[in-house]
């Protein structure tokens, strides 16, 4: 494959880390196409917390890959260091059966697991105060990854191995000859021009759509909006590990500088369509007060938050298929194609094994391991028109978080 080239559109973590597993098997050329800055989507918006302690088998050894792949940057990746504070998911009696029926599941694939009372979460972490009913799935395997470090290292080290990264590129749609996907047509804002590829990765995330609609293809993906916050360097560091506080609708972890960052789900709050290439996340809003909420809803969990306040934010899409598992490989009747999307609010941590998986695929080698769960040509084309026909709330959506 040493003459082959690769185009991947999107400059996102998922394009980003394919360009990387690609150069690492000595694919050929690889070049990343980004309408925007690299990572100017949801990336670089992202909490970038990971746990292995995900729903189904696929999801469950994906995720393992995914944590040792992070491990194996931190040495890699100068600037760039893996948070391994672990990972803590809480439940309250009502949604703790259905995770229980799954720690067979991470028996099967030795992910390791503690299950914590109240008590003693509070022995483990002082700085928290859950209620005594809560209970606590740790994941020490877990942790969290700083976007605004992992991005520019991974972007630094995707240089050094020579692939090609273009930012200020919009691909326009694919060319098709033949029936098979040969190329992009890509504008710069002032020139368009084809680029032919004996691979096209298409890593558009909320944009996905829009990318396939010229090949006459759609994925039964929603976007929403989503939104997390960061604390003012508070008196002393926190010591925390990164919470999926589930049953308070939002997730915390610790952060740079005596800081506390916090995200909050927004349930009621419709779908947003992509309207366009020209699309920036930048011209997303959000209510004053879900900052306000959020503080006041993690308060009781997390008491520091009482006492300090936001002074950042950031804004971006969530993006969730119909069944809720990601959407990873190439599409029935459509070759020279490979697709990567909707990996909930998880795709940050998914990155690092999607853009493995999808460098297999298109160097044709078996994947690290059966994706049938994740095929994009696991949904019937009616019922995919049937589910983009409708309209959802968040709350209605499959709901993943990390
Ligand atoms: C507030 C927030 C918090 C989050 N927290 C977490 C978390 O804690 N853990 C976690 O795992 N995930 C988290 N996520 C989710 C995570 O950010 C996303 O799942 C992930 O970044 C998706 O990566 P991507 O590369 O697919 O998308 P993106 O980063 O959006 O990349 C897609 C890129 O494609 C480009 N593009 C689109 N159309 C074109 C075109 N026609 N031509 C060229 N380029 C194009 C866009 O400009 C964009 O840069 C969070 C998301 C948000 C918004």
């Amino acid at each position: 494959m040493a003459s082959a080239t690769a185009l991947i559109v999107g400059g996102g973590v998922i394009g980003l880390s394919t360009a990387y597993h690609l150069t690492r098997r000595g694919f050929g050329r690889v070049v990343v196409l980004e309408k925007d800055a690299l990572g100017a989507g949801s990336s670089r918006r992202a909490a970038g917390i990971i746990t292995g302690h995900l729903w189904s088998e696929t999801g469950v050894r994906a995720r393992k890959i995914a944590l040792a792949l992070y491990r194996e940057l931190s040495e890699e990746l100068p600037g760039y260091r893996f948070r391994d504070v672990g990972c803590l998911n809480l439940f309250d009696p009502a949604s703790w059966p259905e995770r229980a029926a799954l720690l067979p599941l991470y028996d099967r694939w030795a992910v390791p697991y503690a299950v914590l009372d109240a008590q003693e979460m509070r022995s483990c972490w002082p700085a928290l105060n859950p209620p005594a009913e809560m209970i606590g799935l740790f994941d020490p395997l877990g942790g969290y990854s700083e976007p605004d470090e992992y991005i520019p290292a991974l972007v630094r080290r995707l240089r050094e191995l020579g692939v090609e990264l273009h930012s200020g590129q919009q691909v326009r749609d694919f060319i098709l000859r033949g029936g098979r996907v040969v190329g992009v047509q890509v504008d710069d804002g002032h020139t368009a021009r084809t680029l032919e590829a004996d691979a096209v990765v298409c890593t558009t995330h909320a944009w996905m759509n829009l990318s396939l609609a010229g090949a006459a293809r759609q994925v039964p993906v929603k976007a929403f909006v989503h939104q997390r916050y960061v604390t003012p360097p508070l008196p002393a560091a926190v010591d925390l590990p990164a919470i999926n506080a589930n049953p308070y609708g939002g997730y915390v972890r610790p952060a740079a500088g005596k800081r506390i960052l916090a995200g909050a789900e927004t349930a009621q709050r419709a779908e947003f369509r992509v309207p366009s290439f020209d699309f920036h996340m930048d011209a997303l809003e959000v209510a004053p007060q879900v900052a306000d909420d959020l503080r006041a809803t993690l308060a009781p969990l997390l008491p520091v938050l009482a006492t300090t306040t936001w002074v950042s934010r950031q804004v971006g899409l969530i993006c969730f298929s119909m069944d809720g598992e990601p959407i990873l490989g190439g599409l029935d009747g459509l070759p020279g194609l490979w697709i990567g999307c909707a990996f909930h609010s998880g795709g940050f941590a998914y990155n690092p094994v999607a853009g493995l998986l999808l460098a297999q695929l298109v160097a044709g080698e078996t994947p690290a391991l059966d994706i049938a769960a994740f095929s994009p040509n696991r949904f019937a084309a009616s019922a995919t028109a049937g589910y983009l026909a409708t309209t959802v709330t968040q709350e209605h959506a499959v709901r993943r978080r990390h």
